[in-house]
């Protein structure tokens, strides 16, 4: 049988999910709702949240912090985040945005996940919360790579540093279905300028792995590098390197891997998508 628990506390929510195996967080509902209705999800505790915390928008300064509870919609009523705008309206249609949150995303099975690709793009940090002592935050990267053994808790926030230049962070979903079409893949890089030069680029694939994944290759040949046609040539050139896509109802390996590199090239050229 399904139970729901209510708790006006992220520490009573954290201390619920560290106490008990068959204890799931809630977030919009959007993934946990379907496995309800369709009969995947038949027995445990649901745990709900109402600690204003977890909505938490801090997004006036040069870091911000974002509750795991923020939904897409928040993310795209605030002005402060108008370059998470692309990644947040890249998600389903707005009865999902309503209700998808940052959090839910993170967990979200691969080929969903878009907004999380920007997050990684941008380095966000992830805050954990295990049991009823204080959060601890860890490299996204990180938290991906652990995320599918389970246990991880509960996630109460992401935080990362605002982009000097809201342009400098790009985004390209590439779906059969516009405007609501799942992702074949999706890309995110962060690409700061010091004097016509790209500096510290942070690149990330949606759909091109189990979990998103960071293209630490093209990240390398671009350092450094004015964003010409040489430069886009060679990160078209380095930009499968560790991808492990998937063939799925949505597309398969071989067509992702073709179609990357252009996309990737496309982005870089400031190519309308
Ligand atoms: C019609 C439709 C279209 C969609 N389109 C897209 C799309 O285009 N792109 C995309 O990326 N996704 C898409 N999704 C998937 C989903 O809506 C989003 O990924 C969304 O962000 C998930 O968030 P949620 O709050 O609804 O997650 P939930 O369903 O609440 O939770 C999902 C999982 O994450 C866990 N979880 C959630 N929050 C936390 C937390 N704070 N701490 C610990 N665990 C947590 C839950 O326990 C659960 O296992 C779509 C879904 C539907 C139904």
């Amino acid at each position: 049988m399904l139970d729901v628990r209510h708790c006006a506390t992220l520490a009573e929510a954290a201390g619920l999910l560290a106490g008990d195996r068959h204890a799931l967080l809630i977030g919009g509902g959007t993934l946990v709702m379907r496995d309800v209705n369709e009969g995947r999800l038949t027995d445990g505790t649901l745990v709900r949240v109402s600690d204003p915390a977890f909505r938490q928008v801090n997004a006036g300064g040069a870091r911000i912090e974002l509750g795991a509870g923020v939904t897409m919609a928040m993310v795209l009523a605030s002005r402060e985040l108008g370059f998470l705008h692309a990644p947040a309206r890249s998600i389903g249609g707005p009865a999902v945005r309503n209700m998808a949150t940052i959090g839910g995303n993170l967990f979200a099975a691969c080929p969903y996940g878009d907004f999380t690709v920007a997050l990684l793009a941008l380095e966000a940090q992830v805050v954990v919360q295990s049991g009823y002592g204080s959060g601890r935050a860890m490299p996204l990267e990180d938290f991906l790579a652990a995320r599918d053994r389970g246990g991880i808790g509960l996630v109460t926030a992401v935080q990362f540093a605002r982009p000097q230049n809201p342009a400098d962070l790009r985004f390209r979903k590439v779906s059969r279905v516009k405007p609501k079409g799942i992702a074949v893949l999706s890309i995110a890089a962060h690409l700061p300028l010091a004097g016509g030069r790209v500096a510290q680029p942070r690149i990330a694939y949606g759909a091109m792995a189990p979990t998103p994944i960071r293209a630490r290759a093209v990240e390398r040949v671009l350092e450094g590098k004015p964003l010409d046609a040489a430069a886009i040539q060679a990160a078209r050139q380095a930009a499968l390197e560790g991808c492990r896509p998937a063939t799925d109802a949505i597309a398969s390996e071989w067509y992702r891997r073709e179609i990357l590199p252009v996309h990737l090239a496309r982005l870089l050229a400031g190519e309308a998508p």
